[in-house]
């Protein structure tokens, strides 16, 4: 089984203990520096992800006389890699192209037009330079987004000419930092503006069989997300939609689906409601993100303990029984812990007393304690992830809302870094 993944962490050590539980051999595929992190899984692949067919090609050869039965993308930089390498070693994967689409947001706003499900108006605009907005058809409220990063990262949204200006000016120089340039992902010289759509948003887990769709869990979002940045905070499943609104969700992700032609394997979606209909903000073709996963838990038939994502998972991968788990009845959620403003992470207090609060089942602070966290729109990682379980939703999020209220985080500005000079002999 070939995993590719950004990061060998959290997400990765799932996935090596569920198979080890199968008795399945796991091999990674990571872009990360080899020189700086010792990987800890000894038969990590490096690859570079922004040269997907290279480095299919590269992992192709490192599997030659190798039998590889199943394929996952983790994360959304891997996922055209890990689609091209599927293709060359025979094994049931989304065809290159579908995972392009769900890569650029562009082209799948275009994808979902084409197949006729709701799309707000959408524009691509240079950032070289910042065009008068008025020239090029801006109207208000509306989005600021990157063509192909995630997490909503560099997402702003602009109600005046004025807060589109500064919004430009704020993804521009984002795109233009090293770190961004750094993934030399293609077109960070320009941005999709779209209308801003306003309604209650939800996160769908879904597993496709063959084109079958078969939906896992509806996430609720019970925090508002109106912007100006759109970091998450709560995930709650199941969802207090009623049921004709589920339905009308999954029948949107199924059509999403179908309009970019993804047919096997993990697919996460992200949707807003309101009075005009069920819109598909995004539908990416990999599994939820992050430590998120551990918000779910699946019952096999006839059996008593529950198995995790990642061994549902591997099991689909595989052909193995049980893919057809289904969630367990309990509520279950997750809260990305927020970063309320950049700085260095000096301090976390309250770990135990969140951990104890009734119903609070888990708390992971991913954050490294002395290092540089951004908040959004410029950040991307969150602090940490709290979990928490109950009988009903609503026990879940006042759960997660009084753990949050426990834990303190205490930041220091960034000093400047002095560059040091380089001299000419
Ligand atoms: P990413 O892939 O970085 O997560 P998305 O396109 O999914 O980017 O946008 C991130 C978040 O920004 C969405 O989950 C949603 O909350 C918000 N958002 C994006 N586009 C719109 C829109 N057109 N109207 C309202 N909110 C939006």
């Amino acid at each position: 089984m070939l995993i590719f993944a950004t990061k060998l962490g959290y997400q990765t050590r799932a996935f090596d203990e569920a198979a080890k539980e199968l008795g399945v051999e796991l091999a990674f595929v990571t872009d990360r520096c080899q020189r700086l992190d010792d990987p800890w899984h000894d038969r990590a692949l490096p690859v570079h992800f922004e040269a997907p067919e290279e480095a299919a090609f590269a992992v192709m050869q490192a599997q030659s006389g190798h039998r590889v039965d199943g394929v996952l993308a983790l994360g959304d930089r891997p996922t055209l890699a890990a689609a091209y390498a599927a293709r060359g070693l025979g094994v049931l994967h989304n065809h290159p192209a579908s995972v392009e689409a769900c890569r650029s947001k562009l082209r799948m706003r275009e994808a979902f037009r084409e197949a006729g499900l709701p799309v707000p108006w959408f524009r691509v605009v240079t950032l070289q330079p910042i065009p008068e907005p008025s020239l090029m058809g801006i109207s208000y409220p509306c989005v600021l987004k990157p063509l192909s990063l995630s997490a909503s990262q560099g997402v702003v949204r602009a109600n005046t000419r004025k807060e589109f200006l500064a919004g430009a000016a704020r993804l521009k120089h984002l795109l233009e930092s090293a770190e961004i340039q750094a993934t030399r992902e293609p077109n960070l010289d320009r941005m999709i503006v779209e209308g801003y759509l306003p309604g209650r948003e939800v996160a769908v887990e879904g597993l496709l069989s063959e084109g079958e769709l078969r939906v896992l869990a509806i996430f609720d979002k019970p925090d508002p997300l109106e912007g100006p940045f759109f970091e998450e905070t709560i995930y709650v499943t199941p969802s207090r939609m009623s049921e004709a609104e589920q339905n009308a969700v999954k029948k949107c992700l199924a059509e999403a689906v179908r309009a970019l032609g993804l047919i096997h394997g993990p697919v996460h979606g992200e949707f807003r409601i309101n009075e005009e209909g069920v819109w598909p903000i995004e539908v990416a073709a990999r599994p939820i993100g992050g430590l998120c996963a551990r918000a779910l838990r699946f019952r096999m038939k006839g059996q008593n303990e529950t198995i995790g994502l990642e061994e549902l998972l591997l099991r689909h991968a595989l052909g193995l029984p049980g893919s057809d788990a289904s969630r367990e009845e309990r509520a279950s959620g997750v809260l990305m812990i927020p970063v309320p403003a950049s700085g260095v992470l000096e301090r976390v207090d309250g770990v135990e007393d969140a951990r104890s609060v009734a119903g609070v089942t888990d708390l992971e602070i991913t954050a490294r304690l002395h290092d540089y966290i951004a908040a959004w729109p410029e950040g991307s990682s969150y602090l940490g992830f709290l979990f928490a379980r109950g009988e009903t939703p609503g026990e879940v999020e006042a759960a997660l809302r009084e753990g949050h209220g426990k834990l303190k985080f205490a930041f220091s500005p960034r000093l400047p870094v002095e560059h040091p000079v380089t001299k000419r002999v």
